[in-house]
């Protein structure tokens, strides 16, 4: 009997975990479905005669535990969120993947509203700063030619004012947004980060052909080592950035299209309220999601977001956690 009754336990139990098995992909958001895309020939690096060595690593500027489900919806537990810049050493010199949080990120939190004080500001407290980081791992933040925005949130362009010489690079459909606005901190943007930068302001042109599943794409060295590929929602003109070495070496830097790997993986979005605060077209942001979970099954490229380290694959720390260089290749 005690056998039975265990058995219908483990089957009422059984039902029980199908039926809410059934409720909760009855919640699940439904994901854009696109297939996976041709990788064009051309864009074999390796193969490439004279392709450029591109060597990159990531700096850390604060690790903040998150809750997994506002991330990834459906998920529970922590995620380390991670506040970076990615280094790109190449023939041109130093390029900067974003510019994390900076030596001014301290006042431009004081001068922000209470309620961002009180909840995104604090997290970022005793962040390290992009120009100490730099110089950490023998940089100086006046040899940094380039920074590739993927979007201007402020926690992206924190450390611009760190950089004196970087020409900065942005897609031309959040630039025209950021150049509206009047407040100091607007939908997660501080315009004041790129106001001061003059010419060195570089809008994006995205005039190269669709690609990967992307509408356009941009050469912007024209050497063929970083494509810009258009991948909205999280901002309108949201970019990733597909770099590329000549040994073979290749990632794809998406920025916040995706903040944690679950997010391309499964694909799944980001909790239902935190993408309503965040993303400024949620469609937008759940087809293209749909489209990088397609390039992500094609196992061509590992996928790098800005917060993720779980999706740092084959992507070094520039300075390991005692703050020692740390070789790259
Ligand atoms: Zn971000």
């Amino acid at each position: 009997m005690k056998g039975v009754a265990g058995e219908t336990m483990v089957l009422a139990s059984r039902m029980t975990a199908a039926a809410l098995a059934g409720v909760t992909l009855g919640c699940a958001t439904q994901m854009p479905s696109h297939t996976a895309p041709n990788w064009p020939a051309g864009l074999n690096a390796a193969a490439t005669p004279g392709a450029p060595a591109v060597a990159a690593c990531a700096l850390i500027h604060v690790v903040v535990p998150e809750a997994l489900g506002n991330a990834a919806e459906g998920h529970s537990g922590d995620w380390p969120s991670t506040y970076s810049t990615f280094v790109l050493r190449t023939p041109r010199g130093v390029v900067l993947i974003d510019a994390g949080l900076g030596t001014d990120t301290p006042a431009d939190v004081a001068k922000a509203p209470a309620w961002f004080r009180w909840s995104v500001g604090n997290s970022v407290v005793g962040a390290k700063p992009l120009g100490q980081l730099l110089r950490q791992v023998g940089i100086a933040p006046d040899e940094v030619t380039d920074v590739l925005l993927t979007h201007v949130h402020w926690d992206h362009t924190g450390g611009l004012r760190d950089l004196p010489k970087a020409k900065v690079w942005v897609a031309g459909a959040d630039l025209s947004w950021l150049r509206a606005q009047t407040d100091y901190l607007t939908e997660g943007a501080m315009p004041a980060h790129l106001a001061q930068l003059g010419e060195r302001l570089q809008p994006l042109a995205m005039n190269g052909p669709a690609m990967l599943g992307f509408a356009a794409s941009a050469d912007v060295f024209g050497d063929g080592s970083v494509l810009a590929l258009p991948t909205p929602g999280h901002t309108r003109g949201s970019t990733s950035y597909l770099v590329q070495s000549n040994n073979g070496k290749r990632w794809l830097f998406v920025g916040d299209a995706a903040w944690v790997a679950e997010n391309y993986q499964v694909p799944v979005p980001r909790g239902w309220l935190v993408r309503k605060l965040v993303d400024q077209d949620q469609a937008q942001t759940a087809d293209t999601l749909g489209r990088l979970h397609a390039l992500f099954t094609l196992g061509k490229v590992p996928l790098v977001t800005a917060h993720d380290q779980r999706s740092w694959q084959d992507l070094p720390l520039c300075v390991d956690l005692a703050g020692a260089a740390t070789p790259v290749s």
